[in-house]
């Protein structure tokens, strides 16, 4: 029997907090349970938000937790090329379209219609246009962005025509994830609840890529001690900070529940 294959794969937009912690223990638990192995993997395809420093530090606060994680570690923004090969094969499918809006012309033709973040959907101009156009103006150097067709799929057409990589940028989260799960072999993907509604998106990606599909786990989130939602743009309490004040790894593990 092939062993089962779980990941833990963090942004580094930040410190790690209890709410990472959580979701890197449990996959940690659930390989251990199951016998499967257990990555790591640097979701860093957003080099504006993403710094060595907090690549460093995911390092060094998961060693101190006790994660244990197989080596090497996958960095996405060493990969761009593999994520673009495949927008290329949506893109000569046609389930995906260069975008030359700009960010207010996005917002101009948008719908009264939003997605699960609340942002309106896109208006489609760009779906319109012919491929042959679409195409010269790629040649022509024009610079775009690139949409997936979701108007097919009932259920990631929740999000519009999502935007699967950004002008400079050649991939997004959704394109890398799902690459990334089948390069690796993840079986589970085991993740926060706040990921759920982008599944939908991962899933139909993953059918017209022909990737395998794993089985998903959304779990509960973390919340503050006043019931808000942990995240690190709030500067929410980093198991950095809790260290420093003299946390052991032990007192984390008690406090999410692993004892
Ligand atoms: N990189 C994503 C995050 O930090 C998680 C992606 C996933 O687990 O699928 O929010």
């Amino acid at each position: 029997m092939t062993r089962p294959v779980f990941r833990f794969a963090p942004s580094p937009n930040g410190l790690l907090h209890l709410g990472h912690a959580f979701s890197a223990l449990l996959n940690a638990r659930m390989a251990e349970e199951t016998g499967g192995r257990l990555l790591l993997r640097i979701e860093d395809t957003d080099q504006t938000r993403a710094r060595p420093e907090f690549v460093t530090a995911i390092f060094e606060d998961l060693a101190w937790l006790g994660f244990e994680w197989e080596r090497p570690v996958r960095i996405q923004s060493e990969h761009v090329s593999t994520y673009e090969k495949n927008l290329h094969t949506l893109w000569s499918m046609g389930a995906v379209y260069p975008c030359f809006c700009s960010r207010k012309q996005a917002l101009a033709s948008a719908l009264l219609s939003r997605d699960p973040e609340g942002q309106p959907h896109y208006g489609g101009t760009c779906r319109r246009l012919p491929r042959a156009e679409a195409a010269g103006r790629i040649t022509a150097g024009k610079i775009h962005g690139w949409r997936l067709d979701t108007s097919m799929d009932p259920d990631a057409s929740a999000w519009g025509d999502a935007v699967i990589a950004k002008p400079h940028v050649g991939s997004s989260y959704h394109i890398a994830v799902v690459t990334d799960d089948a390069l690796q072999g993840v079986t589970h993907v085991v993740r926060g609840k706040d990921i759920e509604a982008a599944t939908p998106l991962h899933l139909l990606l993953q059918q017209l890529l022909g990737l395998p599909r794993p089985h998903y786990h959304h779990h509960r989130l973390i919340f503050d001690d006043t019931g808000g939602k942990l995240s690190k743009s709030r500067g929410s309490t980093s198991l950095r900070q809790l260290r420093e004040a003299g946390a052991t790894a032990r007192e984390i593990w008690e406090r999410l529940g692993f004892t």
